[in-house]
């Protein structure tokens, strides 16, 4: 039997990327797939064939703008209104296509307010840790202090609006720390955090990696015989761009095939003229430059951390914020690479780092195994399989 199955997005690349492998997966089994999309990210929705559903995000320029504590305080507001604001956006739309089930990215609130309210059964994505009774990155690792003003506002905000959102009698907190009735978690199990305290509700998919090349293209390396070194800090702007320079100090000249990801906020032509031995782009397809490289410099955005592992990639991990910072400690500590703290960050500790985890064949033996590992699981098949069954569940209650 098949269904609609509604994708609730959160609009940035590392909610969504993880995402698309289990809509091809949804549309190859012949279910009609919705996904909520700003126009930015409609184009990769298409190329695996779901139907996208625009709407207007609040967060506007929020993730290509440079980071700073007031704006990452002031998250949790913005996530709110996003929620209240994409429930209202897609109302019309949902109204005359009733999905059978949302499956919803852990930060899109609204879906939750939406299936509250009409009453259709929900599916929690994390394209990063899950969260369960017994475990939460942000008890593990604090990211806002709750005596945050602006995280305190937001608290308020949520709990005066649960009762006519559907949640009547809910603290904000019972609302935000509530498990899902089935959640998939791209990530192996052996990775997460206190893996083991996830139990049957939850679905260890791994990364879900699908075909991008028709919103990306393609890449290979220009030559076969130079290692491929990889350097990125992700889609979010981090205003960095220092981390640009000093990788050019460090690798300009060398035996290294360097491919510099800028993301969006630097201009490539602001790196002035570049060594022979690098490519510098905006973005580079980087599941092909993953396949490829034999070194990854990241800053641990989970996705990132994924898609090395998955190719068998060891990582320095150059952290930006607190959940990278979780993944760089979590990486370090298996022994899949180095974390390399923001604050000791030099082209001399950089040059240092990368030649020494590159020698390492302990790190390449461990990191390629799991990389064997987790190509053995196929998450796309597991992840709709698990919300096939939780369907047919719903509908013989
Ligand atoms: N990405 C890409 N090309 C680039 C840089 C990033 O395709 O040049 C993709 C990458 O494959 C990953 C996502 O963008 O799927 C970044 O997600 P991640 O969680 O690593 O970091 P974020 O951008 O969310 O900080």
């Amino acid at each position: 039997m098949t269904s609609h199955v509604a994708f609730f997005n959160f609009p940035a690349f590392g909610h969504l990327n993880p995402t698309l492998g289990v809509v091809a997966e949804l549309v190859r089994r012949g279910h009609r797939v919705s996904c909520t999309t700003t126009d930015r990210f409609a184009p990769a929705i298409e190329a695996v064939g779901a139907e996208p559903v625009r709407y207007t995000s609040v967060f506007g320029e929020y993730y290509t703008n440079p980071f700073t504590p007031e704006a990452i305080s002031g998250e949790g507001l913005r996530t709110l209104e996003e929620a209240t604001s994409l429930a209202a956006q897609v109302e019309g739309f949902y109204g005359e296509n009733r999905p059978d089930v949302i499956l919803h990215d852990f930060m899109a609130w609204g879906a939750r307010f939406y299936a509250a309210q009409h009453d259709i059964p929900l599916v929690r994505l994390f394209p990063s840790y899950g969260f369960n009774e017994h475990f939460s990155i942000q008890a593990k690792f604090p990211m806002a202090e709750m005596t945050d003003p602006k995280v305190m506002e937001m608290i308020a905000k949520l709990e005066g609006m649960l009762p006519e959102l559907g949640f009547p009698g809910k603290t904000a907190m019972e609302f935000l720390m509530e498990p899902a009735g089935l959640g998939i978690i791209f990530l192996p199990r052996d990775f997460h955090y206190d893996g083991d305290t996830f139990d049957e509700r939850f679905v260890f998919a791994g990364p879900c990696l699908g075909d991008r090349s028709a919103f990306q293209g393609t890449w290979r390396p220009e030559s076969e015989d130079r290692p491929v070194l990889y350097l990125s800090l992700g889609t979010a702007a981090t205003g960095w761009p220092e981390f640009f320079h000093t990788s050019l100090e460090a690798f300009g000249g060398s035996d290294w095939q360097v491919l510099l990801s800028v993301g969006d906020t630097l201009d490539p032509a602001e790196l002035g003229t570049l060594p022979g031995n690098f490519d510098v782009r905006r973005s580079f397809p980087q599941l092909d430059v993953l396949k490829r490289a034999s070194l990854f410099v990241t800053h641990g955005g989970m996705n990132s951390v994924m898609e090395s592992l998955y190719n068998g990639v060891p990582m320095i991990v150059i952290p930006q914020m607190s959940e990278q910072r979780a993944n760089g400690m979590r990486v370090d500590e298996l022994g899949f690479g180095r974390l390399l703290p923001r604050e000791d960050f030099t082209a001399e500790s950089l040059r240092k780092s990368v030649e020494e985890v590159a020698a390492d064949q302990a790190v390449a033996e461990r990191t390629k195994d799991m990389g064997r590992r987790m190509r053995e699981v196929d998450g796309p098949a597991l992840a709709a399989d698990a919300v096939e069954e939780y369907l047919a569940a719903r509908r013989t209650d």
